[in-house]
């Protein structure tokens, strides 16, 4: 693109919405996820805006790259489409993010400059062994109570001949309270405010960092996504911050449950689209179906994600978790001869 297409191609963007779906291929897709990228996806798509699929395979170990490959064709298969992902490009590419690695190097690079962050040196069972104590446990595991913040510096020197060390993001003060994007934000409340990884030992970028520098650099403007995300906000919200980039707004839909209260999982049944599919259920039933579920439609009946944009209206989504049950998949399935 020549400056003066990407100049004007930047101010078309900044006036529309730009929404994401960021998959980790380490699971197949199942019902759990594919209603939060629907209404993530209707979100933006009711707005004209651009939507953008992003494969968050950051955590190489975990991730599995015929996985990856299974997501994208799921959410083809569902009418789920994108302007710019793994599989087509787009202007703020690459959209694979092991594949972004230098643009996680120079954001943890500016928050080292920054003095930001601190080399941690506690081991798994020392963190493990935080976890009993009062704080509790958040979704980023034991709330850290600053062990290694304030070692000296021959300390550090000592401790860096025997490991290497990850790297903790400083919430100053141990509270967010000056910070104002958090303190306007609904999930203050919700998170630990604990010293949190943005680079572990061995090396791999935290997803708190990763999401904050490819949703900024992606110029993404709205976040949805479930509610297991919610005491992360707060802290990417920090990252914004200490990086100069403008957050987008959030906002965290209730997940899916089993009738047993616990989060919809394998134990449930077998929710996985790959599995809905090869029963024969067509795409739009299942789309009906989730549409039912989340109150965006009173019937259970077919519909294509993109018959259902007018529908969609957050107010209506309930504000509790949402259960599913097995007999409402055997339904589902059955009603498809599967
Ligand atoms: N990759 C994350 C996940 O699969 C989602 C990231 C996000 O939506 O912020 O749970």
């Amino acid at each position: 693109m020549t400056s003066l297409a990407r100049f004007l191609y930047e101010v078309i963007m900044m006036a529309r919405r730009r929404g994401r779906f960021a998959p980790t291929p380490s699971g197949e897709l199942h019902i759990g996820n594919v209603y939060t990228a629907l209404l993530a996806w209707l979100q933006i798509r009711q707005k004209d805006g651009q939507f953008i699929m992003r494969m968050e395979d950051i955590d190489k170990p975990r991730s599995r790259p015929a996985l990856a490959k299974q997501i994208v064709d799921d959410l083809k298969w569902l009418g789920i489409d994108w302007d710019e992902g793994p599989d087509i490009g787009g202007p703020y590419g690459p959209y694979t993010q092991s594949q972004r690695l230098h643009h996680y190097e120079a954001a943890l690079d500016r928050l080292k400059r920054d003095g930001r962050l601190y080399p941690c040196y506690c081991s798994r069972a020392e963190l493990l062994a935080i976890a009993s104590a009062p704080h509790g446990l958040s979704s980023e595991g034991p709330a850290y109570p600053g062990t290694c913040r304030t070692l000296t510096p021959e300390e550090r020197a000592a401790k860096s001949c025997t490991k290497t060390p990850s790297f903790r993001f400083q919430v100053y003060g141990n509270t967010a309270e000056g910070v104002s994007s958090v303190k306007r934000h609904e999930s203050l409340a919700s998170w630990d405010r604990s010293d949190f990884v943005v680079q572990r030992a061995d090396g791999i970028i935290s997803y708190q960092l990763a999401v904050v520098v490819d949703d900024a650099l992606m110029k993404v403007t709205n976040v949805l996504r479930g509610s297991d995300l919610f005491d992360s906000t707060p802290r990417q919200l920090l990252l914004y911050e200490a990086l100069g980039y403008e957050a987008p707004d959030f906002v965290h839909v209730p997940l899916l449950y089993g009738n047993d209260g616990k989060r919809l999982a394998k134990r449930h049944g077998d929710f996985t689209i790959a599995r809905i599919r090869a029963s024969g259920c067509p795409a739009e039933r299942l789309i009906g179906f989730i549409a039912k579920l989340c109150g965006l439609h009173d019937r259970t009946e077919p519909i294509s994600a993109y018959e259902l944009i007018p529908w969609f209206d957050l107010g209506q989504l309930p504000k509790a978790p949402i259960t599913v049950d097995a007999s409402m998949l055997a339904e589902l399935l059955e009603s498809s001869g599967g």
